[in-house]
Parts: structure tokens; sequence; C-alpha cells
């Protein structure tokens, strides 16, 4: 088996299905071991109808819990349970998360204890750096939920670590994952110096995207998170942001793409 790796876009909408795309999850994929980056809704049917098994499944990143990233979760985890995992399961999610998920596990019946596999929750902060051989994953807050900041304050949570970009480093390929943002220009520092950029598509026009991704040396841009007011010109995406002044490779991702990196 190859050790290529690539890039399968599983989901592609942005904030809830629509009738041509399902919600968010990304996997790369390295040789036969898969890494998820999200798990929205349908994320095991994803897997299962690709024949995924599911020790395969190495780790699992969540950028932030919005349900469209993260609706996919409990779903996943009785599709692994069911499946017979014995492997276990690095699973990264917001610092903020990790708790009351524990509470939404056990809600689910998804106990310890006969899940067969140990769940390993870890905490993501930002600056994070994960390390698996052959993998390494940094994480990168996004002013993506600064929206809630008064509201967070007020629920008595932290305001920071709710929202990640991620750096993936694997196979001697650097790949840089959006998950969402606050603003384009978020993406400038991160999206320089990788192979691979996977942006979102759905909180800034593809105009201020290709504004911000012309002061990137990223060569390649995959789009995906597209918000549903755009599909219906989709097609023109690709060259609106091109048109903007980025002058690398741009693809529009749609439910099940893979990219080779
Ligand atoms: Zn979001």
């Amino acid at each position: 088996m190859s050790d290529k790796v690539r890039v399968a876009v599983f989901g592609s909408s942005a904030g809830f299905p629509t009738k041509a795309r399902t919600n968010t999850s990304i996997g790369i994929w390295r040789g036969r071991d898969l890494h998820l980056f999200d798990a929205g809704e349908p994320v095991a049917w994803h897997l299962a109808r690709r024949e995924v098994a599911p020790d395969q499944v190495r780790s699992v990143f969540i950028t932030h819990m919005h349900a469209d990233h993260s609706g996919g979760l409990p779903m996943l985890i009785q599709w692994l349970q069911l499946n017979r995992r014995t492997r276990p399961l690095p699973l990264h999610l917001p610092g903020v998360a990790v708790e009351p998920f524990r509470r939404v596990l056990e809600m689910h019946y998804l106990f310890d204890d006969i899940l067969g596999f140990e769940l390993d929750l870890r905490p993501v902060r930002g600056g994070q750096v994960y390390e698996a051989p052959g993998l390494s994953v940094m994480a990168r807050e996004t002013r993506h939920l600064d929206v809630h900041a008064d509201r967070m304050e007020r629920a008595g949570k932290e305001s920071r670590n709710h929202a990640f970009s991620f750096i993936v480093t694997i196979g001697g390929k650097r790949i840089f994952l959006s998950g969402d943002l606050g603003q384009p220009s978020e993406v400038i520092a991160p999206a320089s110096g990788v192979d691979l950029a996977v942006v979102e598509m759905a909180h800034f026009t593809p105009e201020e995207l290709g504004e911000a991704l012309a002061h990137t040396e990223a060569p390649r841009v995959v789009l995906t998170h597209l918000i549903h007011t755009l599909e219906p010109v989709e097609d023109e995406v690709p060259a609106r942001v091109k048109a903007a002044g980025y002058t690398g490779e741009v693809r529009l991702a749609r439910d099940g793409d893979e990219f080779e990196v």
C-alpha cells in the first residue's frame, strides 16, 4: 500500500447539510491510516460506505464544537464500539469541551467500560503540538467564536481555547486546515509554507479570501465548508478567489473529493 498522503473531503457544507453536501468532516490518509479532522454528521456513514475498518481511524481532531463540526461524534464512537474497535483512540477536543463531552458520552450510554477500546480525550489548547509517529499537529486559535465572548463570560467559561485551525505535518507534507475563522486574514501566517491549504468558504466572500491568500505562498488551496448561498454559483468561486489576487491553484471541494498532497 502506498504511503501517499491524501486529503479526503467527506462533508463540505457549512452550518447545515444541503441537498448536495453533508456536514464538515475531512480525512487525511497516509497509506491505510486515517486521521479525522472534524466529525460533522454523518461521518460514521462516510466511513462505512468506504469500508473503512474501525482500527484504521488513528486519531480525531475537532476544530470547534459547533454541531456542523462535532455533531457526528457520538455516532462515530458508537460505530467504533459496535464494529469492535480495539486500538486506543486519541480524540482531541477544544479544551473547554472535554469535561462536558464526557457527560454527553454517558448520556448516550457510551460508558468507558463497554467501549472495548480506550477513548483518550485530550484537550486542545492554542499552540499545542501533537506528536505521533509520522504525524505532527499544531493547533492555532481562531477568532471564529469571538462573537460569543460576552455570552461565554456570562456562562462562566473562559473565552479562550474554543476554536482552532490545525497545521498538520504528515509523511513530509504540510497541510493547513482552517477550521472556521473570524476573518480571512487568519489564513495568512499559517498557510505560508504549506503544500496544501484547506480553507473554509463560509464567513467571507471569495474576493476577501483571495486577497488574503495573495499574501501567502501556499501553492494550492482546496475550498470547502461552502456557505449555502454560494452553492448556486459554486462553479464561479475558484475564479473569483483568483481574480482577487491569489495566483496558486484553487479547487472547490464537493463531498467525496480526494486530493493527493
Ligand atoms: Zn463554526
